[in-house]
Order: structure tokens, then C-alpha cells, then sequence
């Protein structure tokens, strides 16, 4: 017995030690990663079920490391806001995006919108609504063209700045898309105050959609809870047929996912979208 615990510590031990390299290693390759342009933006569909167009892009944050290879945002997006890179690279996000939802405007796709995320990190600094106000109006873009993805955590964290940013960022025409939606506890008292535009249903009730019928319960009643309160509902994590038809059957007004299309590279999904045109 002693044997084998001594064998599950020395695995533990293992395993810890592998995500404290990789850890190490995002972190050291990252404060440069910014100036040697290694960031690059994929843009994933939102696709509207009423319609049968795609309204909307998803920007998302890609990282070619020379020495780390393709590093999933799930990875370095952490380490970014813990040694506060994410409110530079947000920017930088956040201007990219602009940019190529202005270049798609001049392509003659005009009703086309672009969600970015955002890090609670980028809303606390005070100076947040002046920038995003002033990218958008460097590129002339309609503020409603633009929606701003932020999770719960930030309404946590501190309610009362959040709220009033938010608040004045929406009275602009910009749009709030709340993310990850279901997956947090608090959701439902902070909806009825805060002026969001979309809520995104979290990808873990999308996925068991057909089988699971506590997923069922929860996804129906997201939906019509948005429709009671004019809030646009998408479900992200999209992958399968069988989920598109509860999807369609619940009456969700838009989806993002494998299904429909994976997050691309611009030229590709210029491409996409300019074909379905
Ligand atoms: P998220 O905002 O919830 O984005 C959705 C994630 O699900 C993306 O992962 C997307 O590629 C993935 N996804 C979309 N459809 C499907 C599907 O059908 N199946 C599966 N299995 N996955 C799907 P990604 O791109 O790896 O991003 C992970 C997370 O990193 C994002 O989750 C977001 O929280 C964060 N992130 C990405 N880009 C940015 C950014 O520019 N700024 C900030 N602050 N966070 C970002
Ligand atoms: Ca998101
Ligand atoms: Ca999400
Ligand atoms: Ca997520």
C-alpha cells in the first residue's frame, strides 16, 4: 500500500510539474509575443435560425508560438490577465476586429456584426469605454455593429462600475452579449438590471441537448426567458444535426458552432461569407 501511494505521488508530482513548465513557458513567451506578431484573429459564424444568414463573426484569439507552437486561448488567456497583458492585447483584439468587420462593410457585406470578448480586466480599467468608443469610431463603424462578450465573473467582481459602463456602452448602441450563460449561479438577478442584448447558452447544455433531459429543461427555458425579456439567444458549441433541430424546435434565434462552421482566418471566411451571399 505504501508502494503504491508513493507511485500516485510521484505521478501527481509528474503532472503537476508538466502544467507548471507549461505555465512557465506561456508566461515567458508571451510579454514578446505582442511585438513579434504572433497574435492572429479566427472569426467563427453566428448563424440565425430565422433567417438562415449569418448575422455575425465571433472574434477569437489565436497564438502561433515560434517556440510553443499553436497555444489554445484557453492556456494563455489566464496567464494573460495574471500579468495583465490582456488589457494591450484586448485592445489590440478589439482593433483587428474593427478593422476587418470595416473591410467586410466595403465588400458590400453591410449587415455584418462582430463580436469580441472581453476581460473583466479590460472593463475595471477606467479608460475602457473611451477606447472601444474611440476604435470604433477611428473605423466609422455603426455601434451597433459591434457587441462586447463578457461572463459573469465580471458582474461578480464589482456590479456597480460594471453596470454603469456597461450601461453607457449600450445607450451608444453597442451591443452586450452575455457568455457561458447557465454555467455561472447568479445569472438570473443580474439580467433583469443589466442592458444585454444577447445571451450565449453555454456550450456544456448544448452539448447532451437530445439526451440529457435536465440540458433539455435548462436550454427551453433560457430561450424563452430571452424572448420574454427581448434578449437575443444563441447557442454556441453547435456540432451536431440532432441539436440544430431541438435548437430549431425551441425557436433559438442563432448558432455558432462546428456544425455550421469552425473558427476561420479572415481570407477564409471572407470567402465563406461572400459565397453564401
Ligand atoms: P468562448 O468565448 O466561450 O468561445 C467559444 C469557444 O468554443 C472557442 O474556443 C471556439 O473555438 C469553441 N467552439 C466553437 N464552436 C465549437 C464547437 O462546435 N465545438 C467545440 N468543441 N468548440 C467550439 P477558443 O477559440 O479555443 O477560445 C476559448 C476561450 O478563450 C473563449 O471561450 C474565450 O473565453 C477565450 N478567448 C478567445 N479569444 C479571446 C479574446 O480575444 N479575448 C478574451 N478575453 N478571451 C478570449
Ligand atoms: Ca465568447
Ligand atoms: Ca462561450
Ligand atoms: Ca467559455
Amino acid at each position: 500500500a505504501k508502494e503504491s501511494g508513493k507511485n500516485r505521488y510521484v505521478l501527481y508530482d509528474k503532472i503537476m510539474n508538466k502544467d507548471f513548465t507549461e505555465r512557465m513557458n506561456i508566461e515567458k513567451h508571451l510579454h514578446t509575443a505582442m511585438d513579434n506578431n504572433e497574435f492572429e484573429l479566427f472569426y467563427q459564424p453566428q448563424f440565425d435560425l430565422n433567417t438562415n444568414k449569418v448575422t455575425g463573426l465571433e472574434a477569437l484569439l489565436r497564438w502561433r508560438s515560434p517556440e510553443l507552437g499553436l497555444v489554445s486561448p484557453m492556456k494563455f488567456i489566464k496567464v494573460a490577465e495574471d500579468t495583465h497583458l490582456i488589457i494591450q492585447l484586448g485592445e489590440w483584439v478589439l482593433i483587428q476586429a474593427c478593422d476587418f468587420l470595416s473591410h467586410l462593410h466595403k465588400q458590400g457585406l453591410t449587415d455584418m456584426k462582430m463580436s469580441v470578448n472581453i476581460s473583466t480586466l479590460q472593463i475595471f480599467q477606467s479608460d475602457f469605454n473611451t477606447k472601444v468608443l474611440k476604435i470604433i469610431d477611428y473605423f466609422k463603424l455603426d455601434p451597433s455593429s459591434i457587441e462586447l462578450e463578457i461572463t459573469e465573473t465580471v458582474l461578480i467582481e464589482s456590479f456597480e462600475v460594471v453596470y454603469d459602463k456597461l450601461l453607457k456602452l449600450r445607450e451608444k448602441g453597442i451591443g452586450i452579449a452575455l457568455d457561458d450563460f447557465g454555467k455561472g449561479y447568479s445569472s438570473l438577478s443580474y439580467l433583469k438590471q443589466l442592458p444585454i442584448t444577447t445571451l450565449k447558452i453555454d456550450k456544456t447544455f448544448i452539448d447532451n441537448v437530445s439526451l440529457i433531459q435536465e440540458n433539455k429543461t435548462i436550454t427551453q427555458h433560457i430561450i424563452k426567458m430571452g424572448r420574454s425579456m427581448g434578449i437575443s439567444v444563441i447557442a454556441e458549441g453547435v456540432e451536431h444535426n440532432d441539436q440544430l433541430e431541438y435548437l430549431k424546435k425551441y425557436e433559438c434565434d442563432k448558432i455558432q458552432g462546428y456544425l455550421f462552421s469552425r473558427p476561420l482566418p479572415k481570407e477564409e471566411v471572407e470567402k465563406l461569407l461572400k459565397g453564401l451571399k
